[in-house]
């Protein structure tokens, strides 16, 4: 098991208050996107085509403490764009500890060596490197030659220096069963504190939109994965039942609101995958997204969805829920054979609507009037890697 015990407990003492509490609706874990600037292009990201004055925009610390603060949340998951490009980073991590959450910093390790002395390891602190697979599946998904080897360095020299080290793994159609276990038994011989998975979601504006996995092709790779695993020590950074849930053995609705997004825009509507539109304030999100629009099975967009930041949740509050199914799962591993649980029916889902160039051009609209932030320097753009969301 690759999530420490105190945040395990955190997260359940949590998740009982707010069912004590009586709320339906409830966020986990804050995404928080400081800027969307990244030292990457990867061709499966969706934030690759920002124009340039919207890249060099970026959420001060008090905007991102703020964030923290009308959450609530006991986790806050840092991803962008690349965050140590971000100038404040340390001062954003070190407030946001300071309020006693959990902190996972995504990051695509580039910069990693040469920043790490600005932070120190914490217990609630977690770097969370991306690696997509070995050192050709990884360079092919970044779009660059030897980024996996400076990752895998950045990954040795934090472990070196007491840092606990996470890797995100995001999946696409091409991976294969037997090489991701190998994947995985080598970044378990590194030392890695927690495996963090997740397939990749068919963002609209991909440059690449060839290599994104549909909900089968998901469920049968990751059972082969998951079946090579067995008695290997692998310590999963997701909860048991989102394991068994990638592996076709539950069926779940998503819970957009469990990982509500702030980005340079606002409060992303309705998830942290879709940006179809945003509203001034957490409580207004809350309270004015037509969530019922959403999710497998009511709209298109979502139809192959089966990523962490929607399905982690509600993986979650089911382990809450059902603590006996979780601790069988936690112990035996998620269920690799046999028949898979119902798929969510998709014959009444709505069309989608392309949305994406509203937000854009209202921004830039808005930016002619703001005064000039510096730009982040040393950046091309793109690349927000997948966050576990427990
Ligand atoms: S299924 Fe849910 S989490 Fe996935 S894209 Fe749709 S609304 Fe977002």
């Amino acid at each position: 098991m690759g999530i420490p015990l105190r945040q395990q407990m955190k997260v359940g003492a949590y998740v009982l208050k707010q069912h004590m509490l009586g709320r339906k609706r409830y966020p986990l874990v804050l995404m928080l996107e400081p800027l969307f600037k990244c030292n990457l292009a990867c061709s499966g990201c969706g934030k690759i085509d920002y124009p340039d004055p919207i890249l060099n925009k970026r959420l001060s610390v008090e905007e991102c403490l703020q964030a923290v603060d009308e959450t609530g949340v006991p986790v806050v998951a840092i991803a962008g764009g690349e965050p140590l490009l971000h100038k404040e980073m340390p001062q954003i991590v070190e407030g946001i500890l300071k309020r006693g959450k959990v902190v996972i910093l995504c990051t695509n390790a580039l910069l990693l060596e040469k920043r790490i002395e600005q932070y120190k390891p914490h217990p609630n602190f977690t770097w969370d490197i991306h690696l997509d697979g070995d050192k050709d599946q990884h360079d092919w998904a970044v779009s660059q030659k030897g980024v996996y080897d400076r990752a895998v360095a950045a990954l040795k020299d934090a472990k070196r220096r007491g840092f606990r080290v996470a890797i995100n793994a995001t999946l696409f159609n091409n991976a294969e069963p037997e090489r991701m276990a190998k994947f995985f038994d080598d970044v378990t011989a590194m030392g890695v504190d927690a495996i963090m998975v997740s397939p990749g979601y068919a963002y609209e504006r991909a440059p690449d939109q060839q290599h994104f996995l549909n909900r089968r092709k998901t469920k049968e790779l990751f059972r082969g994965i998951f079946a090579r695993g067995k008695g290997k020590g692998w310590k999963m950074g997701n909860s048991s039942l989102f394991l068994d849930f990638l592996a076709g053995n539950q069926t779940y609705n998503c819970t957009p609101w469990g990982n509500p997004t702030r980005n340079i825009f606002g409060w992303q509507r309705p998830c942290y995958l879709l940006g179809e539109g945003y509203a001034k304030s957490f409580k207004e999100l809350m309270e004015t997204t037509d969530w019922d629009k959403y999710g497998v099975g009511n709209y298109e967009k979502c139809a192959d969805c089966m990523v962490h930041s929607g399905f982690e949740a509600s993986a979650v509050i089911d382990s809450i829920k059902h603590p006996v199914k979780a601790m069988a799962r936690q112990m035996r591993g998620p269920k690799t054979e046999g028949e898979m649980a119902p798929e969510i029916d998709l014959s009444n889902q709505r069309k989608a609507d392309f949305v994406f160039s509203r937000h854009v051009e209202q921004t830039m609209a808005e930016l002619k009037h703001e005064p000039k932030q510096k730009p982040v320097r040393g950046a091309k753009h793109g690349g927000t890697p997948a966050v576990a969301a427990e």
